[in-house]
């Protein structure tokens, strides 16, 4: 049984008035394997956050989730009394944000901040939860950690508070963790010490990890798994090697054409000709056929399904089956 799956799963965003819906996150389906990292990628309004927030069901008031499942651990998570769900957050599911400053409370020691899910979640007194921050700093690598929990956000650098974030993050051991990444530019040395440390982390408490990323370098360096998206929904899945040496959908081929060398380090994927679509109007059939240049009439009329290329990879293309058992063929 996967830790998580998520099953024809959609939220959308409803305007006041109810005029305008934006169809953030449409009919997506993904799974995750204990200990596995899923990587998403995406242009900037394609649904990334949405969906991770849908995950947390953290969404705001106008968002509506309006179809599907999301099973973890053997129960669905939309069954779940908003109660249920704050005892899920932070313990078995836990989310950072790379914006380290937007996560902290800068009126609270970190000795506080990194202790509460623990006095939260499992009724720890203050004394007990500071004894178990400083050995989280520990792990996380800070240096002398019996100091830092009696100090401020202010007095720590950039990166150290990214890494009490992710303290925060692990401190009650969640199964589950996503890191949704900004699409600002951080420090290189401080991005490649944040990406050992959720590597770590995940090595040593055995967690999976879902990781939002512009950043196909980082993909292929941290993911098993890989979802792309567009325009809301996932057009193709699978393993981070079979979509790098093989990409199915064009969209994958458009943005993989888009990186020069693996290691290449830019924080943002290189644009496409064209714009993605308004999804509060889609156009009728693929969301990509405007843009795509292996679209034919049937992409313009009919939406493509999700096809089952093997075992573990899908791709929302007309043309998608029809190369793979060509492929496979040849
Ligand atoms: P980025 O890479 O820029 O972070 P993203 O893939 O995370 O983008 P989302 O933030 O999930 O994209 O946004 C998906 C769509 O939902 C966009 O069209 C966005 O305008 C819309 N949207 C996001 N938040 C809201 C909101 N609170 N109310 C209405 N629409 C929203
Ligand atoms: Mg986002």
């Amino acid at each position: 049984m996967p830790l998580l799956s998520l099953e024809n799963l959609s939220t959308h965003y409803v305007s006041q008035q109810g005029a305008r819906v934006v169809r953030a996150v449409d009919e997506v389906t993904l799974s995750l394997e204990a200990g596995e990292t899923l990587g998403i990628v995406g242009e900037s309004g394609s649904g990334k956050s949405t969906l991770a927030l849908t995950i947390l069901r953290l969404l705001p008031a106008a968002a509506r989730i309006t179809s599907g499942r999301m099973m973890f651990e053997g129960e669905n998570l939309l069954d779940k009394s908003d109660e249920e769900m704050r005892r899920v957050r932070g313990k078995r599911i836990a989310m950072i944000l790379q914006d380290p400053m937007a996560s902290l409370n800068p009126l609270f020691t970190i000795g506080d901040q990194v202790g509460e899910p623990i006095r939260v979640h499992e009724g720890a007194s203050r004394a007990s939860a500071w004894k178990r921050a400083i050995g989280l700093l520990r792990s996380v690598r800070i240096a002398s950690p019996e100091t830092r929990v009696t100090q401020f956000p202010h007095e720590m650098s950039g990166g150290m508070r990214q890494r009490i974030v992710g303290a925060v993050g692990i401190s009650c051991e969640p199964r589950l963790l996503i890191a949704d990444e900004p699409t600002t530019s951080l420090d290189l040395t401080i991005q490649a010490q944040y990406l050992k440390l959720l590597r770590d982390l995940q090595r040593e408490h055995g967690l999976a990890l879902i990781f939002i990323t512009h950043n196909l370098g980082i993909v292929a360096k941290m993911c098993d798994q890989l979802a792309v998206m567009y325009a809301g929904r996932v057009v193709e899945h699978g393993p981070v090697s079979r979509i790098f040496n093989q990409p199915a959908h064009p969209y994958t081929k458009a943005l993989l054409g888009s990186i020069p060398r693996m290691t290449d380090n830019r924080d943002h994927l290189t644009a496409i000709d064209g714009q993605p679509p308004d999804l509060a109007s889609m156009p009728p059939g693929c969301a990509f056929a405007p843009r795509c240049p292996e679209a034919f009439d049937r992409c313009r009329a009919e939406a493509p399904p999700e096809f089952a290329l093997d075992h573990e990879t899908r791709a929302r293309c007309w043309r998608a089956p029809v190369d793979a058992s060509a492929k496979a063929a040849s």
